[in-house]
C-alpha cells in the first residue's frame, strides 16, 4: 500500500466513525482533541463529570444548565485543569433556549462533533400513578423527553451539514423496565430510548451515530434527592444492585466517552447498560 493510499484508507475510516472533518494529528493530547462536544445538564452530577472528562481528553466543551453561578464554577474548574469549556445558560424545556445553545456552540467552535443530551430530573414524589399530578408529569416529561427531542432536533441539522457526528442520550434503567411509584420518570426515559432508536435509524447512513446509556444508581444530587423521596439509605439502594455499590459519576462519564469515541463505531441505536448488573439480574 502506498503512503497516499494508506492515508486515504485512514481518512475513510475516520469518516465512517463520524470524525472526518477535523482529523487528529499524531501529537494530539487526547481522544477528543479538536473535537467540539455539547453537553446538556452539566452543572452537576453525570453531566458535570462528563464535561470535565471530555475536556481532559482535549475536547472543546460547551455545556448548559439553568444555574448560571454553578455553570461559571464548573467552567472555572475545567479551565483551571487546562481544559477548554464554556457554560451557556439554557433550559432544555424551552425551544428557543435549545436553539440558542446549539447556535452558540456552532458560532463559537464552528461545529458539533459530539452531543450528550443528559439534562434530566426525577419524579418529585414517589406515588402510585393515580396519585401523581399532571403538573409533575408535565415537568418531568418536558425536561427528560421533550428536552432530548429538542436537543436532537437542533443538533442534527449541523451534523448533517458537517456530514457526521455522534449523539449520546442519557436514558436510565428506567427506560428498560417498569418501576413502581415513578410513572412520570419511567415514561419519560422510555421515550428517550425510543427517540434514540428512531434517530439512530434515520441518520445511520448519514454518518451520524445515535445511542443512549442506561445508568442505575449513580452518586449525584439527583440520587440523594430520590433516596430521600423513597425513604431509602444508600446502603439499601446499593443492595439492589449485583455490584452492591453505587456507581460514581466519573464511571458513567467514561461510558459516555467510549460511546462517543471511534471505539464504539459499530454501536448504533442501543441503550447501553451501565447499571452494574441491575438489568441482568
Ligand atoms: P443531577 O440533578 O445531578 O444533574 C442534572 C443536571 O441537569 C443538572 O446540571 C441540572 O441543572 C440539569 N437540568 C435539569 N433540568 C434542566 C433543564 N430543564 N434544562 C437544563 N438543564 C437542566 O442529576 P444526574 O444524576 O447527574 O442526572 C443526569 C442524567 O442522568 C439525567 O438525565 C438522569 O435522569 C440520568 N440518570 C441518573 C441516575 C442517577 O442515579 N443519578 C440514574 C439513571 C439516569
Amino acid at each position: 500500500m502506498t503512503r497516499t493510499t494508506r492515508r486515504g484508507v485512514l481518512a475513510a475510516g475516520a469518516a465512517a466513525l463520524g470524525l472526518a472533518a477535523t482529523p487528529a494529528s499524531a501529537a494530539a493530547p487526547g481522544r477528543f482533541a479538536r473535537r467540539t462536544v455539547l453537553v446538556t445538564g452539566a452543572t452537576s452530577g453525570i453531566g458535570r463529570a462528563t464535561a470535565a472528562a471530555f475536556a481532559a481528553e482535549g475536547a472543546r466543551v460547551m455545556f448548559c444548565g439553568r444555574r448560571a453561578a454553578l455553570g461559571a464554577e464548573v467552567e472555572r474548574e475545567i479551565r483551571a485543569s487546562g481544559g477548554e469549556a464554556v457554560f451557556h445558560r439554557a433550559d432544555v424545556r424551552d425551544e428557543s433556549d435549545v436553539r440558542g445553545l446549539v447556535d452558540a456552540c456552532v458560532r463559537r467552535y464552528g461545529r458539533i462533533d459530539v452531543a450528550v443530551n443528559n439534562a434530566g430530573i426525577e419524579t418529585p414524589r414517589a406515588a402510585p400513578l393515580h396519585e401523581q399530578s399532571a403538573a409533575d408529569f408535565d415537568r418531568v416529561w418536558h425536561t427528560n423527553a421533550r428536552g432530548v427531542f429538542l436537543s436532537m432536533k437542533y443538533e442534527l441539522p449541523h451534523m448533517l451539514r458537517q456530514r457526521g457526528g455522534v449523539i449520546v442520550n442519557t436514558a436510565s434503567i428506567s427506560a428498560e423496565v417498569g418501576f413502581a411509584t415513578i410513572a412520570p420518570y419511567n415514561a419519560s426515559k422510555h421515550a428517550v430510548a425510543s427517540l434514540t432508536k428512531v434517530a439512530a435509524l434515520e441518520y445511520a447512513d448519514e454518518n451520524i451515530r445515535v445511542n443512549a446509556l442506561a445508568p442505575g444508581a449513580v452518586d449525584t444530587p439527583m440520587l440523594r434527592r430520590a433516596a430521600e423521596a423513597f425513604g431509602m439509605t444508600y446502603e439499601q439502594i446499593a443492595a439492589e444492585y449485583p455490584i452492591k455499590r453505587i456507581v460514581r459519576p466519573d464511571e458513567i462519564a467514561r461510558v459516555i466517552l467510549w460511546l462517543a469515541s471511534a471505539d464504539a463505531s459499530a454501536v448504533v441505536g442501543t441503550d447501553v447498560d451501565a447499571s452494574g448488573g441491575y438489568l441482568t439480574a
